[in-house]
């Protein structure tokens, strides 16, 4: 795509001509008229004033721009907000050199994630976050949250490995830090140094929720500890085809008890998809009415559920994506693993994860909202504000394609969209894989 040279000038001052922008970013007060409707596809065709960094007007493309404005004809290509990817594991990330998994199992996985984790020290873990956070912001993503192993003492090497990623990064990428450990850890004494740790550092509160006789006692635990310190609260929940996994279920009703004031969400839920149609009418509404957030990870879904050696998988692993949306609960698709034994691939480009879950997941015809579920829905859960809404006055952090549709956008990879932040062209290169061989081959 060729952008004309004021667009890579500091601050620079123009219009995006003919954009086509996903009808469910547009900021609601935004007016266009329903001639600027597509009629087969959620986007309208709008014209964007660029200055000051933000987006400062949208005009229908109906009306025409002043003669002595800087524009960018953008042929009617779509312009997205810049991703927020709600869901990673940056302490695992490219671990496969060194740990490749020899049957793509989760046992597997957890059984060689928790060997490697004697390698995690900050000069093990920064150069495999830092190319992985390189990979996001190459692809057009500004706000990230992860989970952090925090288990054994973890919890202070990775924290502090996020904190001096998360200056680094700033004013280009929103970082956020999850602690991950098993539920069952709430009963012991780590838990609150862990907590602790997590507060110091401005984290969020997190664990894995899977059945457990005294699972009841320990979600509440975690309420408790999150309380305290006004931490929010986001759970690893039933990432299993088994239907008596009920951890959202627990975690919405327990939210609800405790009348917990915080942001909780869930991730995973996988097991929603196999329970009673009675039984998932109960939870969705106890979810909804808590509020909790609901994030799927489609891609490491697909991966490791219903996975069985010599047999081909009848489960996509997901969970009831538009039952949840269609209830009214919030509901995110995020990256999760990238190249780990937890999921063999993936690069941290949320195009692709928003292109797999719409295939994955039949979000399509209609599309409707669904572009907000890797944009303003999990903006919000981070507590980010308006930054992937479009509208006067957000940050004009954007994704410039050529397609000009949502069928021409899901088709290919879109590798020559170009960024736009504070509305100036920036060219982030993909780091090469090479550059982790010293790291993770011969350790
Ligand atoms: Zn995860």
């Amino acid at each position: 795509m060729t952008v004309p040279a004021f667009v890579a000038e500091a601050n620079p001052s123009y219009w995006l001509q003919g954009a086509r922008l996903p009808l469910a970013c547009l900021d609601s007060a935004v007016e266009l008229g329903r001639a600027s409707l597509a009629t087969a596809e959620p986007w309208v065709q709008a014209h964007l004033q660029i200055g000051d960094g933000m987006i400062r007007a949208i005009l229908p493309a109906s009306q025409s721009i002043a003669d002595d404005q800087l524009v960018w004809d953008l042929r009617q290509g779509m312009v997205w907000p810049a991703f927020v990817d709600l869901h990673t594991h940056l302490d695992k990330a490219h671990l496969w050199p060194r740990c490749p998994s020899p049957d793509g199992t989760f046992a597997a996985a957890i059984r060689l994630t928790r060997a490697d984790r004697r390698h995690w020290r900050a000069e093990d873990l920064y150069p495999r976050m830092d190319f992985a956070l390189r990979c996001s912001y190459a692809h057009g993503t500004q706000a990230l949250r992860t989970h952090l192993d925090c288990e054994e003492g973890q919890a202070l090497i990775s924290f502090g490995v996020l904190q001096r990623l998360q200056q680094e990064w700033a004013g280009r990428l929103t970082l956020q830090g999850v602690s991950l450990m098993p539920i069952e850890t709430f009963h012991q004494p780590q838990a609150i140094a862990i907590a602790d740790t997590v507060a110091d550092y401005g984290g969020i509160l997190g664990a894995v929720v899977y059945p457990h006789p005294e699972l009841e006692e320990q979600v509440e635990r975690a309420f408790y500890l999150a309380q305290e310190r006004g931490l929010d609260l986001d759970f690893h929940c039933d990432e299993t085809l088994d239907p008596q996994a009920e951890g959202l279920r627990l975690v919405a009703a327990t939210k609800l008890r405790l009348d917990f004031t915080g942001q909780v969400t869930c991730g995973h839920c996988c097991s929603l998809a196999l329970q009673e149609p009675d039984r998932v009418t109960g939870t969705l509404d106890l979810v909804r009415r808590a509020q909790v957030a609901v994030v799927s990870l489609p891609s490491c879904n697909l991966y490791l559920q219903d996975r069985r050696a010599g047999a081909t998988p009848r489960y996509r692993g997901i969970t009831l994506l538009r039952e949840l949306q269609q209830a009214g609960v919030a509901v995110v698709v995020g990256s999760d693993n990238t190249r780990d034994p937890f999921f063999a691939y993936g690069d941290h480009d949320m195009l692709e994860v928003f292109t797999q879950a719409v295939r994955i997941g039949h979000l399509d015809h209609p599309l409707g909202d669904w572009p907000r579920a890797v944009g303003q829905t999990p903006a919000t859960v981070m507590g980010l504000g308006r930054i992937a809404q479009l509208g006067p006055g957000s940050p004009a952090n954007l994704v410039v394609f050529k397609a000009r549709s949502f069928n021409e956008l899901l088709s290919r990879p879109q590798g020559d969209r170009t960024l736009l932040r504070q509305g100036q062209a920036i060219y982030p290169t993909l780091p090469d894989y090479a550059e982790l061989d010293g790291l993770l081959c011969g350790n």
